[in-house]
């Protein structure tokens, strides 16, 4: 029931999101960066660690530069297995299409998730309490737990519903950014 529930909600966002042109998705990722970097603990945050875009996600891709350029760790994710891991990544040319299609780093270490301070996390809906609706895979539900830093949803503004449903498993956020909202839920 849940589980249906779940899945006919992420038919109907894939296909809201995948049909915003590139030139809107330019400008709500703007926005969205600048109310990222608006927050204490993206400024405060040694180590942050972004995604690259995928069907339709925003696109953070401008910040890698800048996160590097400020002297910040940038972490990308890299899907082994059922797992995400956090790599190290230096040299933005060194990236390819991994698993589901979806860029990584070539090579490069792994980070310890204990010691990341920031996690953008990617989603295809997010709610008012913090709960996070993926693809369904359950990757960043089994990755967060190990994250102390702050875990932050990244999404645009029909992405937000007021409740979703939600479960034991699914990893609450700190905080959720959109383009024309920083969203810290009431019990997080
Ligand atoms: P998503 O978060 O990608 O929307 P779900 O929350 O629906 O996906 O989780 C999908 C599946 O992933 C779950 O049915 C469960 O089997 C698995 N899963 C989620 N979290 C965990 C976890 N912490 N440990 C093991 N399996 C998990
Ligand atoms: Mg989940």
């Amino acid at each position: 029931m849940l589980a249906q529930q779940k899945e006919q909600l992420r038919k109907q966002i894939i296909q809201k999101r995948e049909a915003l042109t590139p030139d809107q998705i330019r400008e709500l990722s703007l926005k969205v960066i600048e109310n990222l970097k608006g927050l204490k603990s993206f400024q405060k945050a040694k180590t942050v660690m972004l995604y690259y875009p995928h069907r339709g996600e925003v696109d953070l891709t401008s910040l890698f530069e800048e996160v590097l350029k400020e002297g910040k760790k940038l972490l990308l994710p890299k899907v082994v297995g059922e797992e995400i891991f956090p790599i190290e990544v230096e040299d933005l040319s060194l990236l390819s299409k991994g698993k589901f299609n979806i860029v990584e780093p070539i090579g490069g270490k792994i980070y310890q998730p204990q010691k990341v301070d920031f996690v953008a996390v990617p989603g295809l809906a997010f709610d008012l309490t913090g709960c996070r609706l993926g693809f369904g895979g359950g990757y960043y539900d089994r990755f967060l737990p190990r994250v102390k830093g702050t875990k932050v949803g990244i999404a645009y503004d029909f992405q937000i519903f007021d409740r979703l449903p939600c479960e034991k498993h699914d990893v609450k956020l700190n905080q959720i950014v959109t383009p024309t909202r920083v969203i810290t839920p009431n019990n997080p």
